[in-house]
């Protein structure tokens, strides 16, 4: 993500404006107290591949989930990964080297499925949306998302827990990361994002995201992330010199509710409970 303040265009209107948002004030306004439809989402995340590749996550692996890729090294080698929104395939790639051969990818744009097939082409691809997952119930050993849910308008994420829950196999788990509300907020606010609510509609705090998934049978164990990672110290303010102590924070160390965003992997119960 872009924060510098820079003179850009509106990544909907394509109108000229200066600051450190993606959408001018009429476009973000225009979507901020309704759900954002599937089609205007996909032109979004289309033009914020084409416009600001050194920063997207479709060309570039900013936003590792270390903690997860550490949990996910666990897993047998044969595991059945569905991999939800995946970007550019960083994760898949990263996946593939430790030698797992069985991963089925979707995305929803046509940027990232291009990138996807370049850096993976092993893998089994999907276009799909994150709340119809186009697979038989119990096919998976494991789910994973990286920066996606957030990105769901509400009523989809509920449908798409729904899904992950469906898809998984009993006892498979869901590995998951998504920035923490508590601290993502407050810091979009002070940064003057404006247009938060468009590109982040569904973020959660630790508690609320233990409430989500355990209203669809997951439950869930927080991982901490080591380090802060390459996008969030893009984002710290103040000057550049200091990111590279910053680096070497041990955020790990800090409460969930302070972390800038969330690992967990949440299991699929086996037994009663499931919705
Ligand atoms: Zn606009």
């Amino acid at each position: 993500m872009v924060i510098d303040r820079s003179r850009r265009s509106c990544l909907l209107c394509g109108a000229t404006f200066t600051g450190r948002t993606f959408l001018c004030r009429a476009c973000a306004d225009q979507y901020r107290h309704q759900t954002v439809p599937l089609t205007v989402r996909k032109q979004f995340y289309e033009a914020l591949d084409e416009a600001y590749p050194a920063r997207s996550n479709t060309h570039g692996d900013w936003n590792v989930p270390v903690a997860l890729l550490r949990e996910l090294e666990r897993l047998p080698p044969d595991s059945r990964i569905l991999e939800i929104g995946a970007g550019g395939g960083f994760l898949a790639a990263a996946l593939q080297e430790r030698g797992f051969q069985r991963l089925v990818l979707t995305d929803l744009t046509a940027t990232s499925l291009a990138a996807l097939r370049a850096r993976v082409p092993a893998a089994l691809f999907a276009a799909a949306d994150a709340a119809r997952l186009p697979f038989r119930a119990g096919v998976f050993d494991a789910v994973i998302s990286s920066d996606l849910i957030e990105h769901l308008p509400r009523p989809d994420v509920e449908r798409h827990l729904h899904e992950v829950a469906r898809v998984l196999a009993p006892g498979g788990s869901y590995f998951l990361k998504t920035p923490n509300r508590l601290v993502a907020e407050p810091f979009y606010r002070l940064r003057g994002l404006y247009d938060w609510h468009f590109w982040h509609p569904s973020m959660f705090s630790p508690g609320e995201l233990r409430f989500a998934l355990a209203r669809h049978g997951l439950d869930m164990r927080l991982v901490a992330q080591p380090h802060l990672t390459g996008a969030q110290l893009a984002k710290l303010p103040g000057p550049r010199f200091l990111r590279t102590p910053a680096a070497h924070l041990p955020v790990g160390l800090l409460p969930a509710v302070a972390r800038p965003h969330l690992e967990v992997v949440a299991t699929r119960r086996t037994a009663r409970g499931l919705p």
